[in-house]
Formats: structure tokens, sequence, C-alpha cells
């Protein structure tokens, strides 16, 4: 397992919607950092992981579905660094696991299955009490040390860039850029949930109480039907985004994020001039489960 962040790189992206308006944009390919492993994910890991290391923790413990880029950043992160690691995931053990879960289980992770009311009423001080020597991480990342752990996401993203445009699922990635972000840069999530407009508070709750920032925008109308929905017109996008720009997306975040940055541009969303730098997380090995031959790339 080989993590290689000197990869990543800052592609310059062309859309006729950014001609119209003149618009520089550009995206930091955090997916490069590996196949499997998300940017982000990876990011938002390290300050629990430096966190756990301070405290003398060789243990970790997670939650995440069948498909999370998170359990698999997660069962990464140990595999490298010689740490055991329990994913707790939601639901009954499967016939046959999934990608993600198979990738998993090879780097070394424990898989324990609850049943999903299990998983949803869990109680982690319990679960704590019983595997005192595991760290435990919540679910997708979320809380105050990944927002920290995001900052280094910043080594990418120009000084004179006004808008930043990333995903959100849980908001703890764009949580952390609005708390990394310089005063004149913008930060735009693309909401991939659908009716999770409670975001904006979570974010809120996330970010350091003396922190203030209005510069964000939160957009919730990008979700096309909901988490991992998708349609013809989402898979024809990520055709044509492969084909015009050698960008390859994934249907659940990045595509999404794409299709609403490529919209707010139609709209005028950005001024004329503009930098936008939009963030790729990676998530590309969710597209392993769509049927074969359905994307080009
Ligand atoms: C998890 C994930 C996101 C969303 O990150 P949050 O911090 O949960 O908002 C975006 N893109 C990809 C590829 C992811 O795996």
């Amino acid at each position: 397992m080989v993590i290689s962040p000197e990869k990543v790189y800052v592609q310059h992206l062309t859309n006729s919607s950014f001609a119209e308006n003149n618009l520089e944009v550009s995206i930091v390919r955090l997916d490069l950092i590996h196949p499997s492993i998300s940017g982000n994910k990876w990011f938002k890991l390290s300050a629990y992981i430096n966190d756990a290391t301070q405290k003398s923790y060789q243990a970790f413990a997670t939650f995440g579905g069948a498909y999370s880029n998170h359990i698999l950043a997660t069962a990464a992160h140990c595999n490298q660094q010689g740490y055991k690691c329990i994913g707790f995931i939601r639901g009954e053990e499967p016939a046959s696991l999934s990608h993600t879960l198979a990738d998993a289980k090879e780097l070394g992770m424990t898989l324990k299955f609850l049943s999903r009311s299990e998983y949803q009423n869990r109680d982690i001080e319990h679960l704590k009490s019983l595997y005192p020597e595991y760290y435990f991480i919540d679910e997708g990342g979320f809380g105050t040390l990944g927002i920290i752990g995001i900052k280094q996401i910043f080594q990418w993203i120009p000084s004179d860039a006004s808008f930043i445009v990333a995903a959100c699922g849980t908001g703890t990635t764009i949580a952390g850029l609005i708390y990394s972000a310089l005063p004149h840069q913008k930060v735009v999530g693309i909401n991939v949930l659908k009716g999770y407009e409670a975001i904006e508070n979570d974010i809120k709750q996330l970010l350091p109480s003396d922190f203030v920032s209005n510069n964000w925008e939160i957009f919730n109308t990008y979700h096309f039907g909901g988490y991992a929905k998708k349609n013809d017109s989402l898979i024809n996008f990520m055709n044509e985004l492969w084909q015009t720009n050698a960008l390859p997306t994934d249907f659940v975040y990045e595509s999404k994020m794409m299709y609403g940055l490529i919209d707010l541009a139609k709209k005028g969303y950005f001024p004329k001039n503009s930098k936008v730098i939009a963030i790729h997380s990676g998530g590309l090995q969710g597209n392993l489960s769509l049927p074969k031959g359905l994307l080009h790339f």
C-alpha cells in the first residue's frame, strides 16, 4: 500500500461556460494519491492518527457502510503504519463482500457487522469500554480533528484562487476548507445527499466556536435523486468530462460536484475573470459497482 501525494497535480479544465465567462478553472487531482484511497479521507484521517499516536494508541476502530471510502482509507492508514484496526460495518454480513470491504479486509482490517438498527443506535462509549486499546474515529472521519487534517490540501490551492469548490457528504472536508481558506477565497460545497439541508448547521458545529467566516455557500440541488443515485444524464456527463478533459469522476461525489460547478458557471454565479479551483477527492473505485462498458474510462 503506497500512498503517493507527490502524484497530485492541478489540472486545467476547459468548458464553453468557462470560456464565455472568462473563468480560469482547475481541479486538484487528489484522486491520484492512490487508485482506491480517497484523497480527502486520507488527509482527514491524518490529524486523528497524529492524535492517537501522541496518546500511544496502536489500534483504531471506525464505522461505515459497505461502500465507505472512509473505511478503506482507515484500513490503508493502519496497514501502512502496522496498526490493528476494526471496521464496524452497517448491515448484516453479505454472502460476498463489496469491493471496498474486500480491499479493507485484505489490508488487515477486522470487519464486524452490525444490523442496521444496532448500527443506528450504536453506543460509542460502550464500544470503547469493550475495546479499550482502540482509538475510535467517527463515521466518515466526521469531527474537529478531521477539519485540521484538510489544511494540507492547501499546498495545492493557489493563493490567488477566489473560489474553492468541493463535494460534500458529512461536510467535514468543506468545514476544513472553510477553516483554512484565505479571507478572499469563497468555499462552495455541492451536497450529494438529498434532504440534508441541516448540513449547514453541522458545518458550523464543526468549526471552532471563535471562528467566523461567512464566505461559503452550500448548494443542495445537485444530488441527482440522492446519495449514490444516478441517471443517464449523469453517466453521459461523466463520459463527456472524460472525452473533453480526460477527467475521470465517480458517480457518487465528483461527477455531481463537477456538474454543479459547470451549471453554476453557466448561470453566471462566478464573476467574470474568477479563478476557480475544484477539489477531486477520488472515490473512483466506487465506479466498479457500475455495469461494465457504461463508462468510457
Ligand atoms: C467522503 C467523500 C467526499 C465527502 O467528504 P465529507 O468530508 O464527508 O463531506 C467527497 N468525495 C469523495 C470521493 C469522498 O470519498
